[in-house]
């Protein structure tokens, strides 16, 4: 048995996993408040091993991050204000287990090219789309991953001059217009709904499809996503594509207009309607099951 946590950018999930990639037992816990996330993180992981420790043999660890790992380490995690932080050492000297990092969306993709939706596929791209944006690469049946830094950051390639401040600093960044977070943001905002409930967003979006304003905005959000996702597709050429992240919870709102534009609009180089696009298998649990893959 082996354990993967995979900590978003507003919530952690823990499970136990089994060696055909099943989760045994599960536990989450939303963040709401980021002050001393830190501490928050490691609780909550402490609490939870010690008690999966005391039920089953453990072999080691494994925790999807969202953010940039170098060394085992978090270099920089933006979404949630965390930087150069050694978490692995800390829950070792504590769990007396192997503890192992790697980027989320990059667990995700491992999870879905062994268990999910691109098993199939040697050549496949998996973005995971929520609080950020994430991805990571499969060319030739193998999880790219570059040597001195850790790189695929699709979500900080720029989409717009002088655009959007990003969290990483920058402007314009593709996650800044395509994050679930900004399109719950628009939604709410222009509505008053004061809720940013993924579940109350989708049903205000269903009882209002007629309004305007709402499929103006819809339309500024899939043509933004895109341009983004055309970008990886002309360097990449992938065979197929996965969506994970809460993206994956507007499968008749989102991802038929998004695959309508990206196949039939013009922004891909090698015009192309054979590209398999669909949404992750494991849904939320892609980021605990692949990091029991790392
Ligand atoms: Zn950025």
């Amino acid at each position: 048995m082996k354990i993967g946590i995979d900590i978003g950018g507003s919530h952690i999930g823990i499970g136990l996993v089994d060696n055909n990639g099943s989760i045994i037992l599960k536990n989450e816990k939303f963040i709401k408040d980021k002050t001393n996330i830190e501490k928050l993180i490691e609780e909550f992981i402490i609490e939870n091993v010690l008690q999966m420790k005391e039920l089953y043999d453990i072999e080691s660890i494994g925790i999807a991050i969202p953010g940039t790992i170098a060394e085992n380490k978090i270099v920089k995690a933006v979404n949630l204000g965390i930087e150069n932080y050694d978490l692995a050492e800390k829950l070792e000297k504590i769990l007396k287990l192997k503890v192992k990092l790697k980027n989320d969306a990059k667990c995700a993709a491992l999870a879905e090219y062994k268990y999910g939706e691109l098993a199939p596929f040697r050549n496949s791209v998996f973005l995971c789309i929520g609080t950020g944006v994430g991805g990571a690469v499969i060319y030739d049946g193998k999880l790219l991953e570059p040597k001195n830094v850790p790189g695929f950051e699709f979500s900080h390639t720029i989409i717009q001059k002088n655009g959007n401040l990003c969290n990483c600093g920058k402007r314009g960044c593709f996650e800044t217009y395509a994050s679930m977070k900004k399109f719950k943001e628009k939604i709410s905002d222009e509505f008053n709904l004061n809720t940013l409930s993924g579940e109350k967003i989708r049903e205000f979006i269903r009882a209002n499809q007629e309004n305007i304003t709402l499929r103006y905005i819809i339309n500024n959000y899939i043509e933004d996503l895109s341009i983004g996702i055309s970008n990886i597709i002309n360097i990449f050429e992938p065979e197929a594509l996965c969506f994970g992240g809460s993206f994956a919870e507007y499968e008749d709102i989102l991802l038929a207009p998004l695959k309508t534009m990206l196949l039939k609009g013009n922004l891909l180089f090698n015009k192309r309607d054979d590209i398999i696009i669909k949404h992750a298998k494991l849904k939320n649990d892609a980021g605990i099951i692949g990091a029991t893959l790392i």
